[in-house]
């Protein structure tokens, strides 16, 4: 049983017999793994003091002074790959192969990528004719609370994280209740690479209390969430009227928008992957498939023949696609859509239920299978809000007009995929997509320098490369006249 304890002015906090701690539940087993404080709002506070204490000393290092702290945790993480890996699928069900190979060294990237960053911005200056120069500066803005999810825990943790300190900020970090154990050992990490006391902190605890405390704190002037979007809304009322920065990632209803010259057989592994990976708990996964009518039939039987072939079961086992949604509560919100669909006139391709014959191992997780609609309204419910879990619907289209409204038709503007051979359709099509992030031919290929975020009610503002340098920084405008 893991005893997790929260990290404060470069010190593992002893677990306190006085505090009220809640149970970590293994999604694949029901069974409690670990336990978390219950932080509270004074636990916040003292991580903001010593957060603010430390800001002038980490804000006044040489970039390459932090650069290098963030190798050297980037390092550890790297070392201890198989350790992270099992933790993040004991916590949040993913499959083992996906946390190692993909997640846990992605977020020994995220690091290394923001170190080598930060060594290499440059900033403006502007020749006012014989008048004078002016220049800007860019300056790490002081206390940046960093929230993250469960769906992809580490992954989206130090995503969050290392930008904020390779700017010079300091950092109060609150990893989300239901999957803290990787920030865990990642926070025991950090306290082994070298950051002065203080730097990098981490309160676990409920996003009530905790996530609450750290929006409204009068020293935290900014806020990286990634969430869903109705929590997204309450941090902006809360930080608005203070005049904080916020960047917020929200939620998404992703359109995959199949043309009818797109590659089926090529594509199909990759689209299967778009819905369905991670049990389709990722901001990014497709859950509505537009199909062009002249393909429906072919696309709709290889695409269930692929469906079909995928492994639910126990995430430690190198043959399963799919290990269990994430929490008893998650799996209950995701049937209750299931159950809307099905109300609202949806037909079950596939899937609707709980997998039968799971090992003995995992026989009491919270498993469901792939889900395919069909038949429902774009006006639908299930067409029209964030389910988060592994369901899908598809619909025809005609004209390639139709497909770009279906696309745009819902609150949300995320994430998409355009299947296609023609490029120029494809260009077309993109630019009039509402979209943040639009992939032809692909899904998550990413690279750390493209801007990352959703426009509509997915969010506001954009992480990753430049954008996440800008958004931890406050520009300075220095202007100088000359000489008389
Ligand atoms: P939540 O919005 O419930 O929680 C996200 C984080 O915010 C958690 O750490 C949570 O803490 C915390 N939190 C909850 N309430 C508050 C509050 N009032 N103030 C401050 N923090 C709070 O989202 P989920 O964890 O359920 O994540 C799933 C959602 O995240 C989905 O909607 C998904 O689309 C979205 N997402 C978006 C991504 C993007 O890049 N656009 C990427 C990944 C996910 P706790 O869990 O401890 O309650």
């Amino acid at each position: 049983m893991i005893e997790i304890s929260n990290l404060r002015s470069g010190q593992m906090l002893e677990p306190s017999t006085h505090v009220e701690r809640m149970p970590v539940i293994n999604p694949a087993t029901a069974e409690i793994i670990a336990t978390v404080p219950v932080g509270t709002a004074e636990d916040v506070d003292l991580a903001v003091v010593a957060a603010r204490e430390a800001f002038p000393i980490w804000s006044g290092l040489p970039a390459s002074e932090r650069a290098a702290c963030l190798h050297r945790l980037a390092d550890l993480v790297d070392a201890n790959v198989d350790e992270l890996a099992r933790l993040e699928t004991d916590d949040n069900g993913k499959p083992l192969a996906l946390a190692r190979d993909l997640e846990i060294p992605r977020a020994a990237s995220n690091l290394r990528f923001f170190a080598g960053a930060i060594l290499h911005t440059k900033s403006e200056a502007y020749d006012l004719g014989g008048m004078g120069l002016s220049y800007s500066l860019h300056r790490p803005r002081g206390v940046a609370a960093c929230i993250s999810p469960w769906n992809l825990p580490l992954y989206l943790f130090t995503w969050k994280v290392a930008p904020a300190l390779a700017t010079g900020n300091t950092v109060v970090a609150k990893p989300s209740e239901v999957t803290p154990l990787s920030a865990f050992r990642f926070s025991q990490l950090a306290t082994d690479a070298g950051f002065p006391p203080g730097v990098f902190n981490v309160v676990h605890g409920r996003g009530d209390v905790v996530g609450q405390r750290l929006v409204e704190h009068p020293d935290v002037p900014t806020i990286t969430f990634t969430g869903g979007t109705s929590t997204g809304a309450r941090i902006a009322a809360t930080a608005g009227p203070m005049f904080k920065r916020t960047s917020l990632e929200l939620g998404g209803k992703n359109a995959v928008v199949i043309c009818e010259d797109a590659d089926l057989e090529a594509a199909m592994p990759t689209i299967v992957r778009s819905c369905f990976q991670n049990q389709g708990e990722i901001c990014t996964c497709g859950s509505r498939i537009l199909v062009h009518r002249d393909r429906m039939k072919a696309f709709v039987s290889r695409f269930l023949d692929s469906v079909a072939g995928l492994k639910v079961g126990d995430p430690l086992d190198a043959e399963t696609d799919m290990g269990p949604l994430v929490s008893a509560d998650h799996r209950d919100k995701v049937e209750a859509a299931i159950a809307r669909g099905k109300a609202e006139g949806g037909t079950l391709a596939c899937g609707g239920g709980r997998p039968t014959h799971l090992p003995d191992r995992v026989k009491d997780g919270f498993f469901l299978e792939p889900t395919v609609f069909m038949g429902l309204d774009q006006d639908s419910r299930t067409n029209q809000e964030e389910i988060f879990g592994p369901v899908v619907t598809i619909q025809g289209y005609d004209s390639h007009g139709e497909a770009v409204d279906r696309a745009n038709a819902t609150p949300y503007g995320l994430a998409c995929s355009i299947w296609t051979r023609d490029l120029e359709r494809a260009h077309r099509m993109a630019a009039r997509i509402e979209s943040g992030m639009t992939w032809v031919n692909a899904w998550m290929l990413r690279d750390l320098r493209t801007p990352f975020g959703g426009m509509k009610q997915s969010g506001v503002g954009r992480e990753g490369g430049e954008e996440a340098l800008r958004f931890f920084t406050e520009t300075r405008s220095i202007t100088i006249a000359h000489p008389g």
